[in-house]
């Protein structure tokens, strides 16, 4: 479903090499989480899934799309495959939050008689359907965040991306909202989450791709992360 195949990027303004030939397939319905300190480069493997920047060299593909060709009039074709969600929640404070979700769905053009059900949808998957008439100034970071994934799901993508979802949430509103992104996975969506946090990894299992200096470090399946948790709680086999 996703290939990048010997991607380098170099940021010119800076003279940052922020990723060094990597190549990573992802499949559809699998949850990823791309783990790195901090300018290891996930947020820049993570835009060139959804076309905000092109490689240096190498390509980017998305299903039938090459991303690394897309011209910026054709991004839009894209952007409705993946929803993205990022550390700042990016809500419109003036519009309550049933309409910061709908607004995605009005521009658009979706007919205005489906807007009405998939708002909900998208509401009650995230948990927040009681508070659709209220503004976000009245939610709190978490139930903020809640609404940021509604509007990143509520046109149904293949693909959810999340850039440190939990960055500004403290640990058990974390753990909520990765519950959350699990949940998301299962109904179908293919997520991958990138974190500074290896915490969330011993909470909920999944593949563990490892940047480090632009470099993938480790590639991880779901079984072999299974059996290194075991390991260290001292058991020797796969769940
Ligand atoms: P992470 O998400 O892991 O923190 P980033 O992808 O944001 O890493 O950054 C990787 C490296 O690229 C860092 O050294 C950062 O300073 C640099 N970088 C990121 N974005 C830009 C940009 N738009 N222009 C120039 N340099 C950038």
């Amino acid at each position: 479903m996703i290939r990048l195949m010997n991607v380098s990027k170099h940021y010119n303004k800076t003279q940052t090499q922020a990723l060094k030939n990597v190549s990573i397939d992802i499949d559809q319905g699998e949850f990823v989480y791309l783990i790195g300190k901090s300018g290891s480069g996930k947020s820049t493997l993570l835009k060139h899934l959804y076309g905000q920047v092109k490689p240096t060299n190498g390509h980017v593909v998305f299903d039938s799309y090459i991303v690394s060709r897309l011209k910026s009039n054709e991004l839009y074709r894209l952007r409705r495959e993946v929803g993205v969600v990022f550390q700042e929640y990016n809500l419109l404070d003036y519009k309550t939050v049933y309409e910061n979700v709908a607004y995605v769905l009005e521009v658009t053009g979706v007919e205005e008689n489906q807007i009405e059900e998939r708002v909900m949808e998208a509401l009650t998957t995230v948990g927040l359907k009681h508070k659709e008439l209220d503004l976000p100034e009245h939610c709190s970071g978490g139930e903020q965040q809640r609404i940021a994934i509604a509007r990143a799901i509520v046109h149904k993508p293949k693909l959810l991306i999340a850039d440190e979802p939990t960055g500004s949430l403290d640990p058990r509103t974390s753990l909520k909202m990765l519950q959350l992104l699990h949940k998301i996975n299962r109904s179908g969506t293919t997520v991958v989450m990138s974190t500074h946090d290896y915490s969330f990894v011993e909470h909920m299992p999944a593949r563990v791709i490892r940047l480090e200096n632009g470099i993938v470090k480790s590639d991880r399946s779901k079984n072999h992360t299974l059996l290194i948790l075991n390991n260290t709680m001292g058991e020797f086999y796969v769940v």
